[in-house]
């Protein structure tokens, strides 16, 4: 069977998430997830929030104590994530470049871990989702954190959508079954 670009799962997301506060330990635990792959801007915080607030900390927090494994894959520049990481301390890698997988490939390394153990949380299909698939992990989409986008960005989502909605129509057959 031959899938079309849209079904390609490749572009989609392989869950679907209000914010990372949604993405709680309990849960990561369930899908057997050791390591965590975060993007920043806009999947945890906008582009001119610069160091964590409580609530981010929090939840931060509570997943150090569940024992998972933290990193930030971003494709910005090494001062932004550097400041955003100064109190959490993970790995990271900036300017990443997504959507390649190098990044990706560099957090698999640096955990040890097997690749099922590992998942990228991110907001956007063309960086995020293709870089973490690319490497063989799976992605949590987000919902962008800042609503009011730039142009350049807006037309970025116009673009994701109909991936998204294979998405939803994916999801709507897995529980029709
Ligand atoms: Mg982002």
């Amino acid at each position: 069977m031959k899938l079309s670009f849209k079904e390609s799962k490749f572009f989609q997301p392989d869950m679907m998430f209000q914010s990372i506060y949604e993405i709680k330990p309990d849960f990561l635990r369930a899908q057997g997830v050791k390591a965590v792959l975060f993007d920043i801007d806009n999947t945890i915080a906008p582009y001119e929030v610069i160091t964590p607030t409580v609530e981010m900390k929090a939840y931060f927090k509570s997943l150090e104590e569940a024992g998972f494994r933290m990193a930030f894959v971003s494709n910005n520049r090494k001062e932004r994530v550097h400041i955003f990481n100064l109190d959490l301390g993970y790995f990271y890698i900036h300017s990443a470049r997504k959507p390649f997988s190098s990044g990706m490939r560099a957090c698999i390394k640096h955990f040890g871990l097997p690749k099922e153990q590992i998942v990228c949380v991110g907001d956007q299909i063309f960086t995020d989702c293709l870089a973490a698939h690319g490497a063989g992990l799976v992605f949590y989409m987000v919902a962008p954190v800042n609503k009011k986008e730039s142009k350049f960005f807006r037309i970025k989502r116009l673009f994701e959508r109909p991936f998204i909605q294979a998405f939803k129509d994916r999801v709507k057959k897995r529980h029709k079954k």
